[in-house]
């Protein structure tokens, strides 16, 4: 049995709440308030576990499709987008749409619009099936094939190779991005780039962020969701950048004991879509076996707010409050 040295945690900032959270939470709480319960929320607002639950309790009712909802009733779209089919879905049911989809999913779609428009070809890095990627594909779906993974790229074909040009979901791993990049550069050399960074800035300042703390670390431990896409892939960058073992978690209680065998310095994160409180409960657990020494290491400073979805915007404040 290893015998374990002082216990220590190494708290990842940037971490938690980005901006188009924040926005978007805000959006269904200013939305009950305005119009009363119930608004309904076509799909969850945001990956998290705790977030849909708080929501529920003040009224919100989410739905898979707007089919779902009650002719005339209040709608919000999450904050990972939804495709032109599904507004005109709404509309026809009359239904009163509050879009809450995040400003850098909207520059994303947007790209879309613009290379379709020019006949390229475009190949979106994503994940099959994930919401952001149905509705970003949803803008050009003549002109979109979604490359999954760097694999894929060694095998995806293409009408025209002198016209592509590659766009990315907004939460997926910066490194391999980039090798998925590479491989299609391989074989479409004329292969554009896109005007700028698909893959956020909060996405990408946690990943930068754990790759710090997982160097020191016998264990990460991610607070966030397994729906959500930028939790996930920070378990998996911790374990590539040094971390003996790393785990994603919605709660403090599904922290596991073995998991603290003869460990000496846990680092911990959270996901975009996780409030600072889940944080704070796997800190007080681990202060309670031990692990009272904490240091932050700050990689970013994020000072970003998005207004609210122009629905809401009239005769009430415009801005979302801080990010954790
Ligand atoms: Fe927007 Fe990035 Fe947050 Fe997604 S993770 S809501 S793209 S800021």
């Amino acid at each position: 049995m290893p015998v374990a040295g002082p216990k220590r945690v190494i708290l990842a900032a940037p971490r938690g709440y980005c901006a188009g959270v924040d926005r978007a939470v805000i959006a269904v709480e200013k939305a009950l308030e305005r119009y009363g319960a119930p608004v309904y929320v076509r799909k969850q607002i945001v990956h998290n576990t705790h977030v849909v639950s708080e929501l529920e309790a003040l009224g919100a009712i989410f739905v898979e499709e707007v089919d779902e909802v009650p002719l005339g009733s209040h709608v919000v779209f999450s904050a990972h987008g939804v495709s032109p089919a599904v507004v005109s879905a709404a509309s026809d049911r009359g239904l009163q749409a509050i879009d809450a989809t995040c400003p850098l999913v909207t520059k994303v779609h947007r790209e879309a619009v613009r290379f379709a428009r020019d006949d390229f070809e475009i190949l979106l890095i994503g994940h099959d099936g994930h919401e952001e990627v149905e509705g970003t594909a949803g803008e050009a779906p003549e002109h979109v094939t979604v490359v999954n993974s760097p694999e894929h790229a060694d095998t995806v074909e293409v009408r025209d190779p002198e016209k592509v040009v590659w766009l990315s979901q907004t939460t997926l791993s910066v490194d391999e991005t980039m090798e998925t990049v590479r491989r299609l550069r391989i074989r479409f050399p004329h292969l554009q780039d896109p005007p700028s960074d698909d893959i956020c800035y909060a996405t990408q300042n946690r990943q930068v962020a754990i790759k710090k703390v997982a160097t020191g670390a016998d264990l990460v431990i991610v607070v966030g969701s397994a729906n959500s896409s930028n939790s996930v892939r920070l378990v998996e960058v911790a374990l590539e950048h040094g971390a003996k073992a790393a785990y994603r978690v919605d709660y403090a209680d599904e922290v596991k004991q073995e998991w603290l065998d003869g460990v000496e310095t846990v680092g911990i994160t959270s996901g975009a879509s996780v409030p600072e409180v889940l944080v704070q409960q796997v800190l007080e657990d681990l202060a309670g076996a031990g692990y009272r020494d904490i240091e932050e290491v700050r990689t970013a400073e994020e000072d970003l707010i998005f207004s609210l979805p122009k629905e809401l915007r009239e005769g009430r404040g415009t801005g979302g409050r801080a990010s954790a």
